[in-house]
């Protein structure tokens, strides 16, 4: 069964948006394995967007994710990947769609309420940097 991970970025954090995120995504029929809240430092932070370490938005966006706690949550189902992603639409909240999560609720690009692993390469590189493997609850 694929797994992803999900992130409840600060933006959401601040406004009291993460159960609603969570319940969303698991009202698609996708099954929560692995849940912690954690302030990342700024190492953990580059580590876990090191593919952007070359954009211009990477420092921001390393200071953005380490601002305040953030909720982060492994979900398993049949394409949880895609699925997860298509539910919170497009990097730019301006670009997504209503109903999507970024959509609703996304402030700007930077502040767009989730992260979601975008391939199953990235999902298992993500899922053991969030968790231990007796932390995750796979069935
Ligand atoms: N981001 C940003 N400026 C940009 C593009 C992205 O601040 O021009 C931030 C945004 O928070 C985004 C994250 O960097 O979610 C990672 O970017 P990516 O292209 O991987 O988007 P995602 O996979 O999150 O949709
Ligand atoms: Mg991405």
């Amino acid at each position: 069964m694929e797994k992803t991970l999900v992130l409840i970025k600060p933006d959401a954090m601040q406004r009291g948006l993460a159960n609603t995120i969570l319940s969303r995504l698991e009202k698609l029929g996708l099954k929560l394995i692995a849940l912690k809240m954690l302030h990342l430092d700024k190492q953990f932070a580059q580590q876990h967007y090191d593919i952007h370490r070359d954009k211009p938005f990477f420092s921001s966006l390393v200071d953005y994710i380490s601002s305040t706690p953030i909720v982060a949550a492994a979900f398993e189902g049949d394409k949880a990947i895609e699925q997860a992603r298509k539910a919170m639409g497009a990097t730019d909240p301006a670009k997504s769609e209503a109903g999507t999560i970024r959509g609703d609720f996304g402030v700007d690009i930077e502040h767009n309420s989730v992260h979601g692993s975008d391939s199953a390469e990235s999902a298992e590189r993500e899922i053991s940097l969030f968790f231990t493997e007796e932390e995750i609850f796979s069935s």
